[in-house]
């Protein structure tokens, strides 16, 4: 009797193995590429496609490497910068949404400005998964090219140590430096980071063409301006959403996009701003207030275009 338990007990596991194995088939995976891409887009500095969800960087200098943004936790990243260097290395953030700050769980320490914390460090497994889901079904590009799986999310809620990133603080790795400009907006801790030996500014969501914004316009404006006026140190712009989607193509967004989203948000302080209203694109039940100027849509709210007591003076 007993040794029928034992074989029963044994079949069941081996049963049970062989299903779990069965899940981590390719075949049974909803597209063909099952892990993030990788792209060296400047000498020792590489993009990160995690599925279409976001897109990170590993920058690599003499003595040290830099991670911006740690993706949405659907695969081991942690690994993955470890498999592209062996020197140590700081993680830092764009800003604290779940599809760039979902993986934080994976490293000791994280840098980042600290209006964001609080958004960064609380997010549930159930919204890593739902923001998968709603990319999968973006309609952008190639239709089922990402294998992934909800199982493949990192579980782990342990939290990092959360360090301070200042406004222009520098991040020195060794014949390579990396200065964080903030620029508040899409969220209120958004920091963009400038790499002078590639001549790439890592913008996060803080400058794509439909960026939104909570905080008064006139605040925005000026903190883009400022990025815009960085321009001769930069002349390739990597976003935190590269290859969005089912697109794979990895480029630079066009520094135009820049310049309109600029001019957008000073018709609005004008007055002369082409305003629609459209369908926020992650959730389409809900609706946005835009004003569209060649290449960007820029959202705002109407009843916050200026600091309280602020000179209206345009930048
Ligand atoms: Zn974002």
């Amino acid at each position: 009797m007993k040794q029928r338990h034992i074989t029963i007990f044994v079949t069941l596991l081996l049963v049970s193995s062989f299903s779990l194995v069965q899940a981590q088939n390719v075949q049974d995976r909803p597209g063909p590429i099952t892990r993030p891409m990788i792209v060296e887009i400047a000498k020792n500095t590489y993009f990160i496609n995690e599925f279409g969800m976001n897109a990170m960087y590993v920058l690599v200098g003499d003595k040290s490497a830099l991670v911006i943004d740690t993706g949405t936790g659907f695969c081991d990243f942690k690994g993955i910068v470890e498999s592209l260097t062996d020197l140590p290395y700081k993680v830092v953030l764009t800003h604290g949404h779940p599809d760039h700050a979902g993986g934080i769980n994976q490293f000791e320490t994280v840098y980042m400005n600290l209006a964001d914390t609080a958004m960064a460090t609380h997010i549930p497994f159930e919204q890593k998964v739902e923001y998968g889901e709603i990319m999968r079904k973006m309609n952008i590009g190639y239709k089922n090219v990402w294998g992934y799986v909800k199982e493949d999310v990192i579980t782990s809620t342990e939290l990092p140590e959360i360090k301070p990133i200042q406004d222009e603080q520098v991040f020195d790795l060794g014949n390579r430096k990396v200065t964080a400009y903030y620029a508040p907006g899409h969220s209120p801790g958004c920091t963009a980071f400038l790499d002078m030996n590639s001549k790439i500014l890592f913008s996060g969501d803080a400058a794509n063409g439909n960026v939104g914004t909570r905080l008064p316009v006139s605040t925005t404006l000026r903190y883009l301006v400022r990025l815009k006026e960085l321009q001769p140190s930069y002349d390739r712009m990597f976003t935190g959403h590269i290859s969005y989607a089912g697109t794979i193509d990895v480029y630079s967004q066009k520094l135009e996009v820049l310049d309109d989203i600029i001019e957008a948000f000073r018709s609005i302080l004008r007055g002369d701003a082409e305003v629609k209203e459209v369908q926020n694109h992650l959730f389409p039940e809900m609706k946005n207030t835009v004003a569209v100027y060649g290449k960007a849509s820029v959202g705002f709210d109407p009843n916050k275009l200026w600091e309280e007591g602020e000179e209206h003076i345009i930048y």
